[in-house]
């Protein structure tokens, strides 16, 4: 008698895609294995921002009601000059985006999401999770994948239906579905800091406004964005500037006269971040190179591995987990043809990050221009009701997945 197929799924990844999708697939019956990287997933990483597109997919899950407790439901998106820290426009939240799109838009630090999502995969029976385990390759045969993994120098071989890779910006993985390049440097850097909202420098953005909303200022080629995290208790402030720093980390530092030099037209009370708050993390911005995310043996990309875009939408995480639950649905829907299922998640899910991806060069266009662009751009955005900004994100937040 022929060997039955398996309906294992292998994650190769433990970030926001690689539990989302663990979680996605078992709620559906799969057994998973997810295999990652990193000995243990530390407290690593700043602020994300979770649109109702994203925060639905977690209710769905049963991640939200956790998730909410160390989230912010920030009242506002508001967009402010840098220069004389007047405001723009302001797209509401809070119960506004409840009511509007059916789902809260929270702000979380990175590391209460991740735990969050991993407390459920942890007492999920069907879900197998493993650390410091780093997948190296796969190769498809007619009945799955078999996976190489490595553990403590040793590799062991598991098979199973199908690979997600979820490795994140630095993809080496992506290879597996016949992408040919990786991600690359866009030219721009994030300077990012998590600070008290009760020390001094927090005091001080509390006193211009930037306390329990999302606050966007805006300048000639430089951007600074705010939001609470930790309940509260923090606030999370990350600022876009060009840079040269093409190196593969979350973690790097920098001169911070860059900074200050990228600041140096914007209000004396924003300025004085660039020294108050301490040492900034730098990031490099990377980006990901088009190509294939399936491989109609059994291989799907999903998250950053699959298309890293620029932050300027701040849809990378909500992209993430778009597309784990997206590929669960699909591959749920077509249980006699995985080559199928992979290849219509793929066309959908395209068009979506495709338009996703165009509003956030958009955005960088437009939050980052100077002269009459500028004027014209600040002329728009007061002459729109908040009612009006929100429609336009109608799209994007109120978004959600098929039942499948
Ligand atoms: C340490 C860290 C900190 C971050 N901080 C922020 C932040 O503060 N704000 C923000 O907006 N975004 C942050 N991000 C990025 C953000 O999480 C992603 O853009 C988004 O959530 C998409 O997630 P992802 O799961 O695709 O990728 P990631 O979250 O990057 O997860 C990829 C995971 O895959 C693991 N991995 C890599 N290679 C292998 C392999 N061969 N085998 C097994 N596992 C592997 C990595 O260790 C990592 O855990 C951070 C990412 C990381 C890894």
């Amino acid at each position: 008698m022929a060997e039955a197929r398996s309906r294992q799924v292998i994650i190769a990844g433990g970030g926001v895609a690689g539990l989302t999708a663990a979680l996605s697939f078992a709620i559906r019956g799969y057994p998973v294995s997810v295999f990652e990287r990193a000995p243990r997933l530390d407290e690593v990483g700043a602020g994300l921002q979770l649109s109702p597109n994203a925060t639905c997919i977690l209710d769905r899950l049963g991640v939200l009601s956790g998730l909410r407790k160390a989230a912010v439901r920030p009242e506002a998106v508001v967009l402010r000059d840098a220069a004389s820290l007047a405001e723009l426009g302001r797209v509401p939240l809070g119960a506004a985006a409840e009511i509007r799109w059916k789902a809260p838009y929270l702000t979380a630090h990175r590391s209460d999401l991740q735990g969050a999502l991993l407390a459920h995969v942890l007492r999920e029976p069907g879900i197998q999770f493993v650390t410091g385990a780093t997948v190296r390759d796969a190769a498809p045969h007619p009945l799955g994948v078999t996976v190489s993994v490595e553990t403590a120098g040793q590799i062991e071989k598991v098979s199973g239906m199908m690979l997600v890779v979820a490795d994140g910006v630095w993809s080496d993985l992506r290879r597996l579905a016949g992408a040919r390049t990786k991600s690359s440097f866009a030219g721009q850097v994030a300077w990012r800091r998590t600070i008290r909202a009760d020390s001094a420098a927090g005091r001080a953005l509390a006193a211009i406004g930037a306390g329990g909303v999302v606050n966007a200022f805006l300048a000639p080629g430089f951007h600074l964005i705010t939001y609470p995290v930790k309940a509260g208790s923090a606030l999370n402030i990350v600022a876009f500037t060009s840079g040269h720093l093409a190196t593969e980390t979350w973690a790097a530092t920098m001169d911070n006269a860059v900074l200050k030099s990228a600041m140096r037209n914007t209000a004396p009370a924003l300025l004085a971040l660039a020294e108050d708050v301490g040492e900034w993390t730098v990031w490099p911005i990377y980006s990901m190179p088009s190509g294939p995310w399936t491989a109609p043996s059994g291989i799907a990309l999903v998250g950053d591995a699959a298309h890293a875009m620029t932050p300027y939408a701040a849809q990378g995480a909500a992209m993430a987990i778009e597309d784990a639950e997206t590929l669960a649905g699909h591959v749920l829907a077509r249980p006699n043809s995985l080559s199928a299922a992979l290849a219509s998640w793929e066309t959908e899910r395209r068009k979506r990050i495709e338009k996703v991806a165009r509003r956030g060069s958009f955005n960088r266009f437009t939050w980052h221009a100077a002269g009459p662009v500028a004027v014209a751009r600040n002329l728009a955005l007061r002459l729109q009701k908040p009612e009006k900004l929100a429609s336009s994100l109608d799209w994007l937040y109120g978004w959600t997945p098929p039942e499948r």
